[in-house]
């Protein structure tokens, strides 16, 4: 049953029928919640902060669970301790595959901060402590427990599929410094191609008023990271002169930092700005609409309109280019004037944009009396993926199905994640890892930070709905 190539190439035409949701198997609810913490707790006690990642000890132990269960994974050091499993459940190839792909690794810790160990994978008032439970160990164990669900399904109560199940746990993002999935892409893109493709970053329940948001991420920002390099006169500095290169650094920091890049609404951008908008509803609700449809609202800062500074800075970053001077270089003896100083830009660039048309909106916005250059060190393309297909309307029906006053909408991610990857593949990418938050929890303000914890209530509700939409979308008719 389990077939580690894939057998057919994704051309299929997408065709969709709902098949009959009652027809189809469950499993018992509270044995996947079970399975979902077990797993997850026995992940957070595998170290695998990234530097230096020693993933293979999550690959080698997810490896074990699926062998237990009768299934052949595939498992992939792409460098010493650099460990990566996929794992397959073959369709009738009826239609190409869905990938569900999680990260082991997991940022460091300052363990002074915590106040449980954070390798423990400690249980306490409801809640599974440690490093990764949210980010995103939580979610490589409830993709796990989903996975073995399916085939357990198929094996005893006749479930069927119609395209191919894909189980990638890869090494290696929060570092980037491609042993993970880049790597895999390139080198076994068979394993992993898929049609579409759920992880990080979404499907987490966000609560904006009194309303409940489901954020699902179907775009993410490019990067950019470059520096700026001032040039001036050297000298001695105690004659002073005007060209000097750690004032004109600081002149074009300043300016930078004022500046105001177009306006840009991407389709992702302005479903989400208009989904709010409509379930915020009320002044705020109506500003939003205003300023999404008034283009002459534009360059009214956002935190006027909608009165929350965080929110504000949100929809910025998710409607312009963004630079961030976050390093500055300059100078190496107090009675010298340099003749060059440089600061570093986190530049993030919407879908569409490019490095170099972001350098001539900059230089426009300096002016030519600056001498400043600019040279790109690394980037990475933004990626925008239509979410008028299939199944995300399959996502948003389940969510909706067991939250029905949720709003679900599509979501730019800022940062960047392993879907710029698994996009190469020509799979459309949703960030969808289901969980519903208590209010007053976010999973944006826990991530990476002490203390990292989740609910139970959140894991055990996100893998019934991500088994529905699994199963249903999956599911021969
Ligand atoms: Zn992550």
């Amino acid at each position: 049953m389990i077939e580690p190539h894939s057998r057919a190439e994704v051309a299929c035409v997408p065709r969709y029928t709902s098949p009959s949701m009652s027809a189809l198997p469950s499993p018992n609810w509270q044995s996947l919640a079970d399975d979902v913490v077990r797993y997850l707790r026995d992940l957070i006690r595998l170290d695998t902060s990234n530097p230096p990642g020693n993933e293979m000890l999550a690959a080698e132990y997810l490896a074990r669970v699926l062998h237990a269960a009768g299934i052949a994974p595939v498992v992939i050091e792409t460098a010493p301790k650099r460990g990566n499993v996929i794992a397959r459940l073959r369709g009738d190839g009826g239609a190409a595959p869905l990938l569900l792909y999680s990260h082991t690794d997991v940022v460091p810790v300052e363990r002074e901060r915590w106040t449980v160990d954070p390798f423990g994978g400690e249980v306490k008032d409801g809640f599974v402590y440690g490093r990764g439970a949210l980010d995103m160990k939580g979610i490589t164990a409830m993709q796990l427990a989903v996975f073995l669900a399916i085939a357990q399904a198929m094996r005893h109560d006749g479930l069927t599929l119609r395209r191919d199940l894909i189980l990638a746990a890869t090494a290696d993002e929060e570092a980037d410094t491609n042993q993970g999935i880049g790597l895999l892409v390139e080198r076994h893109p068979d394993l992993l191609r898929a049609e579409y493709a759920l992880s990080e970053f979404g499907g987490y329940s966000l609560h904006i008023g009194n309303r409940r948001f489901y954020p699902i991420q179907t775009a993410e920002k490019g990067n950019v990271w470059m520096r700026m390099i001032a040039r001036g006169r050297p000298g001695h500095a105690s004659v002073p002169h005007a060209d000097n290169a750690v004032v004109h650094l600081s002149r074009a920091v300043d300016r930078l930092a004022r500046a105001r890049l177009p306006t840009r609404i991407t389709p992702t951008a302005r479903a989400f700005i208009a989904g709010l908008a409509d379930g915020i509803g009320g002044g705020q609700g109506v500003a939003l609409r205003a300023w999404l449809d008034i283009e002459a609202l534009h360059e009214v800062p956002l935190h006027r309109l909608v009165g929350d500074f965080s929110l504000a800075a949100e929809l910025y970053a998710v409607t312009h280019d963004t630079v961030v001077p976050t390093v500055l270089r300059a100078g190496y003896k107090t009675n010298v004037v340099p003749s060059s100083a440089e600061a570093t830009l986190d530049c993030r660039t919407l879908p569409g944009s490019t490095p170099d048309g972001l350098i001539e909106a900059l230089r426009q916005t300096l002016g030519d009396e600056l001498p400043v250059e600019f040279r790109v060190d690394s980037s990475g393309e933004a990626i925008e993926f239509p979410f008028d297909t299939p199944l995300f309307r399959l996502i948003e029906r389940a969510l909706r199905q067991h939250d029905p006053q949720g709003v679900p909408l599509p979501y730019m991610m800022t940062g960047a994640t392993d879907a710029k990857h698994v996009a190469r593949l020509g799979a459309i990418c949703y960030g969808f890892s289901p969980m519903q938050f208590a209010p007053g929890e976010s999973f944006f303000e826990m991530v990476h930070g002490h203390d990292e914890r989740v609910a139970i209530s959140a894991l055990a509700w996100g893998a019934r709905v991500l088994y529905e939409v699994v199963r249903d979308f999956c599911a021969a008719a």
